[in-house]
């Protein structure tokens, strides 16, 4: 049989966690503090808690998924001692220091604290596509595993349980980069009357092919420090981009996104980086 767990917030993400469980075969007890969430997931076989304590002392492992970092500490403060000798999930979103705050209230508490941040949205959870990094307690994490790879897969990336908060809001950062650029890139197409799905699969293998090179590349520049390129300097870029700028005025389109990467450019070329690629501004970010 395999190990019960309990689910503490059922949100999107923690109903869809939680039905992850209980699909994969766990005895799953699930509390919310709207109780009437709980329905669809007892109607297919969770144990419904009255109480979080309820939930927390059904098996060696709870699961919590709340809005904030804040509702977590509100939520679990009075049950450290139900916690104790338990292993706490908390996959909801934070910070690192947020996360480093959490671990050691539990560890305060001989409870084992393993920190998560989901890369999916709820209907990709417990599919191929879905992944969760973790940090933290490493030994709970191990006796676990199988439990957590009900949720879809599982990346380990250290013991300082700050680390998942730093990878995820690592990727989402790239994430929203790509918002920006794509938001950008439709309303200069719209702004001729071009529908964006005109422009939509040029500009996925667009954004494709240059991730293929930018991302590793890079990573490659600066982890080696050498930035010099042959491929596209700062200065050609910094003496592009104003045009790219009066396009935008031109078809009244705001810029407000784009111009923190001129501000960028403009410095880099004034500290004495010209010749050196993209890669520079990592660095420039870092000053
Ligand atoms: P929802 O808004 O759907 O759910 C929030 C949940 O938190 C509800 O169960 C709510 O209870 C509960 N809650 C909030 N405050 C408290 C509190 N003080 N005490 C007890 N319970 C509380 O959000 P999601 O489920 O979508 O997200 C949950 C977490 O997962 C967030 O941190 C989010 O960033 C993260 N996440 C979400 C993703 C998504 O695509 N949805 C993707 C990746 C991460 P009640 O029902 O009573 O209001």
């Amino acid at each position: 049989a395999k190990p019960p767990v309990g689910v503490l917030g059922l949100g999107l993400m923690g109903t869809a966690l939680a039905a992850a469980f209980l699909k994969a075969g766990h005895p799953t007890t699930v509390w919310n503090r709207t109780p009437s969430k709980t329905g669809p997931l007892t109607a297919q076989g969770a144990i419904p808690a009255e109480t979080p304590a309820d939930a927390i002392t059904a098996g060696p492992l709870t699961l919590v998924c709340l809005t904030t970092y804040d509702d977590v500490t509100e939520l679990l403060r009075p049950h450290s001692t139900d916690l104790t000798g338990r292993t706490l999930v908390n996959v909801t979103n934070g910070t690192p220091v947020e996360a480093r705050k959490l671990a050691s209230w539990a560890e305060e508490h001989g409870i084992a604290y393993v920190d998560g941040g989901i890369m999916a949205v709820p209907q990709m959870i417990a599919t191929p596509a879905a992944y969760i990094l973790y940090s933290g307690d490493e030994r709970a994490y191990g006796k676990h595993h199988s439990t957590l790879a009900a949720l879809g897969g599982t990346r380990w990336t250290g013991t300082d349980p700050g680390l998942a908060a730093l990878y995820d809001l690592s990727l989402l950062t790239g994430m929203y980069g790509m918002v920006a650029g794509v938001a950008q890139a439709y309303a200069l197409i719209r702004s001729e009357g071009i529908p964006a799905g005109e422009l939509a699969p040029l500009l996925k293998d667009w954004l494709t092919v240059m991730a293929n090179g930018l991302v590793p590349g890079t990573a490659h520049a600066v982890d080696t420090g050498r930035h010099l390129t042959d491929v596209s300097s700062l200065a050609v870029s910094r003496a592009a981009f104003p045009g790219l700028l009066h396009t935008f005025a031109d078809q009244g389109i705001r810029t407000e996104l784009l111009e923190p990467m001129r501000e960028l450019l403009d410095r880099a070329v004034a500290e004495g980086y010209a010749d050196d690629g993209l890669s520079r501004l990592v660095e420039l970010l870092a000053s």
